[in-house]
């Protein structure tokens, strides 16, 4: 069975790079018509005009999910069907010294902007429904060492995510959240090449990294009307870091 999308309208936040935009990549192939959203309007522009240029249906919007202004000026112009709520940010370091501002910094990007992205979202979506797909983390799942506001952000968005999925399930709209493991980018290869990196990837009970195709099939699925019976599930894609022996 081939997971498509056609004629949806599908929305990815901090869509110019990394795990953002290959879903923006993977539901255009899959036939959606996808607004790539990010902070610098300029680099999702040029990565829409790539798309549409390989015979995708695909266009730009400046984003930003930590503002309000912002997020309704999007979602005033559209409705979607689809929405990833991808955007994100890592701020780690040792829960000792951070400052308040920083912890709220990841807390204001990665739950309250998934929040205010999924309810403009969902405002739009009461008449015909629509499948919302948080991004959040298997650090959501489990605890690492210095990312104490990262890993309490997604906790809160996994949680969110359940709380969203009942409210909203009687307007047929579903509100998943898919948690990726440890995925190699550009970003974080030369980390995983050293000692320290191998050592972790000795954890993870596949002995490898993820790779961003890894996420496809999960992400179409949530996205798609094959999981017409799927709301509120909590999705790992890690192979099986979550299930590393204790
Ligand atoms: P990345 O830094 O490459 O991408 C994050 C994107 O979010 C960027 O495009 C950035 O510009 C955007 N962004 C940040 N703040 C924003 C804001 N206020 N408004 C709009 N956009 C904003 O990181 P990534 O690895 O591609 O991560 C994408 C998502 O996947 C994040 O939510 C991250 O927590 C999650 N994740 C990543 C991994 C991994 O191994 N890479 C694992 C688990 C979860």
């Amino acid at each position: 069975m081939e997971l498509r999308l056609d004629g949806k309208l599908a929305l990815v936040t901090g869509a110019s790079g990394g795990l953002g935009l290959h879903f923006a990549g993977v539901l255009a192939k899959a036939g959606a018509h996808v607004t790539l959203a990010a902070r610098r309007a300029e680099t999702v522009e040029a990565e829409a005009h790539r798309l549409r240029e390989a015979g995708h249906a695909a266009d730009a919007a400046e984003l930003d999910v930590t503002r309000d202004d912002s997020v309704a000026a999007l979602f005033e112009a559209t409705a979607f069907d689809i929405v990833i709520n991808n955007a994100g940010i890592a701020g780690g370091g040792a829960a000792l010294d951070m400052p308040r501002d920083e912890f709220q910094q990841v807390i204001d990007t990665n739950l309250s902007g998934v929040f205010a992205v999924a309810q403009a979202a969902a405002r739009g979506m009461t008449e015909q429904g629509g499948a919302i797909v948080n991004i959040a983390s298997i650090l959501g799942l489990r605890v690492a060492g210095h990312v104490a506001a990262y890993t309490a952000s997604k906790a809160a968005v996994v949680q969110l995510t359940k709380a969203l999925a009942l409210e909203w399930a009687r307007y047929g709209i579903r509100v998943s959240a898919l948690c990726p493991g440890y995925i190699e980018t550009s970003i974080n290869n030369a980390f995983f090449a050293t000692d320290a990196g191998k050592a972790l990837i000795r954890r993870i009970p596949q002995r490898r990294l993820g790779r961003l195709t890894d996420l496809d099939a999960p992400l179409l699925l949530l996205a798609s009307d094959q999981a017409a019976y799927m709301t509120g599930a909590i999705i790992a894609v890690d192979g099986g870091h979550l299930v590393s022996g204790l």
